[in-house]
Formats: C-alpha cells, structure tokens, sequence
C-alpha cells in the first residue's frame, strides 16, 4: 500500500489582496442593513451590487465578463461576505460552480450566452445532482436521458434542489438510457443546462427545519433539452460532475457559516468573562484560525491550477465540524433558550444557526463521503 501526504504550504496573499479586503469590508459597511445572521440569505438586489463592483466571476477571462484577478483576490472577497453574514444566495452556485464548469466544459456559445449574465448578477444556477434514491450515491441516478431530433428527451426526479424555484437554470446530471449500469456505473453519465422554465419541469418545495422554503423536489416528465443544451460530452459526466463538486468543496463557506454565532458569542460573554467562558471561545478560535490557514493555503493551490480535491475534502470535513462545534460550545457555555424572534442578537443567532447545524455535514457531501475521498487520496483506500 502507498501512503501519500496531503500538504496545506503556507499561503502568501499578494498586496492586491489585502487592498481588496479593505474596499470589501467598505462596501459590507455600506450595505450593513442587508446583512443577516447567517450568510445564505437570496437577495437579486444584493448580488447586483456585488456584481457591480466587478465581484462575480472576477478570476474568469474578461472575454466572458470576468475580471481576470487571482483566486487569492476571490477567496478574500467571499471570505469577509461570509464573515458580515451577507446574503450571497442568489448568485452563490452561479458564481462557484456552474460558472466554472461552464468555463471548462462549455461551448463557445454557452460561453458567450451564459458567463456574462452570471458575471452581472443576472443569472442564478441550481444544482441538479441528488435524487430520493441517490445522494451520496450520485452514480445511482435514476434520471434518465433519450437522444431525440434536435436534442434530449428526459425523465426522472431530482430532490434537495436549493433555490431550484428561484434560479434561472440548472445543471442536470443523468444518464443516458442506453448505458448498461452493471457494467460501469458512470458510463452514459451527462450533464446539461436546463432552463428552469421549460415544460415538463414541476417544482415542488420541501421545508426545512425552520419551515422555509430553499430546497424543492423536482418532477421532470418528458423534458426536451435541445442539442445546444448538451454540457460537455455525452458520457464524459462523472468526470464534469466530480470536478464541481471540487469547486463546491475547496472554499471558506465550509467554516464559516457560523461565524456571526462566534461574534455574537464574543459579545455576550462580555469585558471580562469567567476563565471557562474564555477558554471555550479560546478554543473555538484557535480552531477557527487553522481553519481559515488552511482553506487559504487552497487559494494558493487553486490559483496555481493544482486540483486540491483531498485538501478541500479535509477543510471540509474539520470545518463543518468546527460549525456544529460552535453552536453547541455556544449553547452551554452562554446557556440561552434559543428564540428566532429574540431582540437579543445571540438567542436569535444561536437558535438560526442550532436549526441549520444537522445541515452542514450533510450539503455538498457527507462527513462519511469525505473521509472516504480522504481516505483514497491518502492511498489507504
Ligand atoms: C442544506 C442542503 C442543501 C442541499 N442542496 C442541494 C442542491 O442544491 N442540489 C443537490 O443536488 N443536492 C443538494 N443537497 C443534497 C445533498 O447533497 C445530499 O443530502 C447528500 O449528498 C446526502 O445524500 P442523501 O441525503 O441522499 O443521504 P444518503 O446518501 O442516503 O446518506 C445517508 C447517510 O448514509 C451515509 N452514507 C451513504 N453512503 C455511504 C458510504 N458509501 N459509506 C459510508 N456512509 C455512507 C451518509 O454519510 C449519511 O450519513 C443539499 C443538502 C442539504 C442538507
């Protein structure tokens, strides 16, 4: 058996970073009365002004509306919006992934067609990949595609689908009806762009734990999807799909969703808090900090086009650990009845971030399925 290391080198941020910092943490006070709780929030008039400020799709070739800067300036820029807590949802899968599979994988024409528009804030992705039978398992896809006249005929059903009922389109992934699954389980595999308007579409919602409305099931019934739709190569799915999901793994959102808990946690513990109080939030910080060390050493790795996809696995994984940690160290280190509608900005913090906790080691892949990646990068599996 080989053992091979992951390593995390030391990141080295260019000054252009750190001005870029200072302008973002400018225009978050600007508009600090959009910020929120949490940063998931879906507001178009936000992501207008963030695309304004040339802050979507900024390491993408200016061609296709980009900004052409590194991935270090694009890690800073998303790190202070999850750390004011701003309400990044509506461009957010757009802007990390749909965009950048598209990037790779897309025609001149889809180039052209969709980056601008995700660029200027205009148009918002979902993410097609889970299925009621197949989540973790997404070679499992039951999602079926027939090659037709002029395009695809689909049918299936997809489920989990965040923002499915607000985005414009999404990235489909099924397979092709012809594959033989004992054989090869990606075989037949495909990816396509499919317009959220389309007939044969039925978004239906599925509340989550705080009775809102993020995630749908869809009903896909004799879809058409035209030739020019196609992402990609047929068959070469599994490949594209692997890939954004390394996008959806490798960035700071994986441990930082509950930092405004960690704020708000500082300020309820007061001037001077009991030495136990104090070594709780010493310790969530001290985590923090590694966190934040590592997650930036990605940038680096991103930005010289390596393919970090164990890296990102680990961060994710300690990560989202450290985000169920905070708001469990917080609850019994500042015990509180945690109340959505509270005044006191910590009940109110702490019950939205309790209520969303099961979530974080669940969405983009599980904590199993990330050990199991870890454990195969590590050679070990
Ligand atoms: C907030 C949120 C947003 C989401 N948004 C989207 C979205 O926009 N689009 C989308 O496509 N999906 C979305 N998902 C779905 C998400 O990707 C799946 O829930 C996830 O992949 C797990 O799949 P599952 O729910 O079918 O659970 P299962 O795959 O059934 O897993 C159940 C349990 O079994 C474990 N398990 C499964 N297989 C193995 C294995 N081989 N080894 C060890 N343990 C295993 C899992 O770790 C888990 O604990 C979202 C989920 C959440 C929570």
């Amino acid at each position: 058996m080989s053992f091979q290391a992951f390593r995390f080198d030391p990141p080295e941020f260019p000054d252009a970073a750190h001005e870029l910092r200072r302008e973002v943490r400018a225009f978050l006070d600007e508009n600090k009365a959009l910020m929120r709780p949490m940063p998931s929030g879906f507001s178009p008039e936000f992501s207008r002004k963030v695309a304004e400020r040339g802050w979507l799709g900024m390491t993408w070739p200016r061609q296709y509306g980009g900004k052409e800067r590194t991935a270090y300036e694009r890690y800073v820029m998303i790190e202070e919006m999850l750390a004011a807590g701003a309400p990044v949802g509506a461009h957010w899968v757009a802007d990390r992934q749909s965009g950048p599979n598209l990037l790779r994988y897309g025609t001149e024409e889809q180039k052209q067609f969709f980056l601008p528009k995700i660029a200027a804030g205009e148009m918002y992705f979902a993410i097609g990949m889970s299925e009621p039978d197949s989540g973790s398992d997404l070679a499992g896809t039951r999602t079926r595609a027939v090659k037709v006249d002029g395009g695809f005929r689909v049918n299936g059903s997809k489920l989990w689908t965040s923002n499915a009922h607000r985005a414009h389109y999404m990235i489909l992934f099924c397979r092709m009806a012809e594959a033989g699954q004992e054989i090869d389980r990606h075989a037949g595999a495909t990816q396509f762009l499919v317009d959220m308007k389309s007939p044969g579409l039925e978004i239906r919602p599925v509340h989550n734990l705080l009775g809102e409305h993020h995630f749908n099931q869809i009903f896909i019934n004799d879809l058409f999807v035209p030739d020019n739709r196609l992402l990609g190569q047929v068959g070469a799915g599994w490949k594209q799909v692997t890939g954004e999901l390394a996008f959806e793994r490798s960035g700071p959102e994986r441990f930082l969703s509950t930092f405004r808990l960690l704020v708000e946690l500082v300020r309820a513990a007061g001037p001077d808090p009991e030495p136990g109080v104090t070594a709780a939030i010493g310790r969530l910080i001290a985590h923090l900090a590694i966190l934040r060390r590592m997650s930036m050493s990605i940038a680096g790795m991103l930005q010289r086009g390596d393919n970090p996809n164990v890296e990102a696995a680990v961060v994710k994984d300690l990560g989202t650990s450290f985000e169920q940690e905070t708001s469990a160290v917080a609850r019994v280190t500042i015990p509180a009845e945690p109340t959505l509608s509270a005044m006191d900005a910590y009940i109110s913090t702490l019950a939205r971030t309790t209520l969303n906790s099961p979530r974080f080691s669940i969405q983009g892949g599980t904590r199993e399925i990330l050990r199991g990646i870890i454990a195969r990068g590590l050679g070990l599996r």
